[in-house]
């Protein structure tokens, strides 16, 4: 069964497609599949916005179709940078948002730093049936990055005391929202929900 990811990341490509394709999936971005859209992310949640892209393009090609939000929520900051999370503050660049992040977190104390990722992923079926899961992993902000792998607010953001930039891209894989809303889909996939 052809699968469309509404991505064109590479690196979510390949964790989806590992997953997927033991439950008979072949996985191909939407551009692969010849759907070259932008689908403007204007939901207020992550649901709303993997919703949002997974219907874009299920209306266009009618194939089974999956779409990922995710970003982080700082308590600290009522939430923020939140859906947010990839144009925080309106900074270009992922080193910029981080640092924004740590001076607005500057006179946070340790305890009060907790945070969380998010992820929503959005399933659409070739007959129109929906999915919706989620899946988060809790944390803390560091005061100053550490670690050289991962992206985005990886070097900040401590699971049980160290950075996830800071631990292989399977240790991370092991515990990350992204996994865990892919371990969600999969369990109501395997159910045929
Ligand atoms: P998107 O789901 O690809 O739109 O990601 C939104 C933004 O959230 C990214 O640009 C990152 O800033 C942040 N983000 C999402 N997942 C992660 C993660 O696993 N590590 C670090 N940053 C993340």
């Amino acid at each position: 069964m052809k699968l469309i990811i509404a991505s064109s990341n590479k690196g979510k490509l390949k964790e989806f497609s590992a997953l997927l394709s033991p439950l008979g999936y072949e996985v191909y971005s939407a551009k692969e599949a010849g759907i070259d859209i932008e689908v403007e992310e204007t939901g207020k949640t992550f649901a709303e916005n993997s919703a949002l892209k997974a219907r874009a393009i299920y209306d266009i090609c009618k194939e089974c179709v999956l779409a990922d939000d995710s970003g982080l929520c700082v308590d600290a900051l009522g939430g923020a940078p939140g859906v947010y999370s990839a144009r925080y503050g309106g900074l270009e660049s992922e080193k910029e948002r981080t640092a924004l992040l740590l001076e607005n977190m500057k006179d946070v104390p340790e305890d009060k730093r907790t945070a969380h990722f998010v992820c929503t992923i959005h399933f659409i079926y070739a007959d129109g049936r929906e999915i919706a899961v989620e899946g988060r992993v809790d944390g803390k902000i560091a005061f100053e990055p550490t670690g050289e792998n991962g992206f985005g607010y990886d070097p900040v953001f401590l699971y049980n005391g160290v950075s996830f930039a800071s631990v292989s891209q399977e240790e991370k894989n092991q515990v990350s929202h992204r996994a865990n809303a892919l371990k969600a889909l999969l369990g109501k996939l395997e159910k045929g929900e």
